[in-house]
């Protein structure tokens, strides 16, 4: 069974590229209303506009860094009127940086990665939550990585993000016990998206050695995996789904 999607509002953070729009169109396609912010918002424009050609929904676009709480609350708290009653919220903008050993790496990479995986998911989920639990309706599905379970070389920082967002993902979960809002964890392992072109600061020959060898799992895999878990009728908390390509430990 799969419970309607049409005329949902869903909520995509860093919905310009990769995984979050391949999320965006997959619930377009299934008849919802579009919420989608990042920080490049000409993207976002031109994605409205084809996913409105499509699917004939509505898609509201805006421009958020996630790392800027102050920004996080004041524009969620703007929102049009018809936008605010969120049913699903994707918490996906995300990003890895730096190439190095921990005590080598910029501090300022340390930062960003833990402003945005971290801070950035903790500051949206707060803005969004309250008013779903008011409603009595509601789906946070944060995405988590295979990188949350198993650390890697030259990774500790962003690992050790992902490891924190499992934990903050069971304790939502825990703290919303009592109330109809659900909570997922999506943790994939690698995606050929731009994620890695953004680790090494667009280098793309190093970008492309990451996906050497192997067949990565395509953005649309994991939005298939996230719209699953929020069709689930209400009853249904789906925790955690890790999926990796067929060519990962
Ligand atoms: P992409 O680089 O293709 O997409 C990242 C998205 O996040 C972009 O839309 C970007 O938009 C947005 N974003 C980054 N920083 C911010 C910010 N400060 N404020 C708002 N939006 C932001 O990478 P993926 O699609 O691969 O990554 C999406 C999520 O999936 C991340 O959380 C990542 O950690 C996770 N993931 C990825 C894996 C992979 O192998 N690719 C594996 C496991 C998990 P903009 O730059 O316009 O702001």
């Amino acid at each position: 069974t799969m419970a309607s999607l049409r005329d949902r509002i869903v909520f995509v953070t860093g919905a310009s590229s990769g995984i979050g729009k391949a999320t965006a169109t997959a619930f377009a396609a299934e008849g919802a209303k579009m919420l989608l912010c990042a920080r490049r918002a000409d993207r976002l424009v031109d994605l409205a506009k084809e996913l409105t050609a499509a699917h004939g929904v509505a898609v509201h676009t805006f421009s958020l860094d996630v790392q800027d709480r102050a920004a996080v609350d004041t524009t969620l708290a703007g929102l049009p009127q018809e936008w605010k009653a969120v049913d699903v919220l994707v918490n996906n903008a995300g990003l890895s940086r730096g190439l190095d050993k921990v005590y080598l790496d910029d501090p300022k990479n340390w930062d960003e990665m833990i402003d945005t995986n971290i801070r950035g998911l903790l500051a949206v989920t707060k803005a969004i939550v309250p008013g779903m639990i008011e409603r009595g309706r509601g789906h946070v599905i944060n995405l988590g990585s295979t990188a949350g379970h198993v650390t890697y070389a030259n990774g500790t920082v962003y690992c050790a993000t992902k490891a924190a967002e499992r934990v903050l993902s069971q304790g939502l979960k825990l703290d919303l016990m009592g109330t109809p809002v659900r909570v997922t964890s999506v943790d994939p392992g690698m995606v050929e998206t731009e994620f890695s072109e953004v680790r090494f600061r667009g280098d793309k020959d190093k970008a492309k050695k990451v996906y050497e060898n192997i067949t990565p799992l395509e953005p649309e895999d994991v939005a298939d995996a996230i719209v699953w878990a929020a069709s689930r009728p209400p009853r249904v908390n789906i925790h955690e789904i890790l999926m990796t390509t067929i060519d990962q430990a």
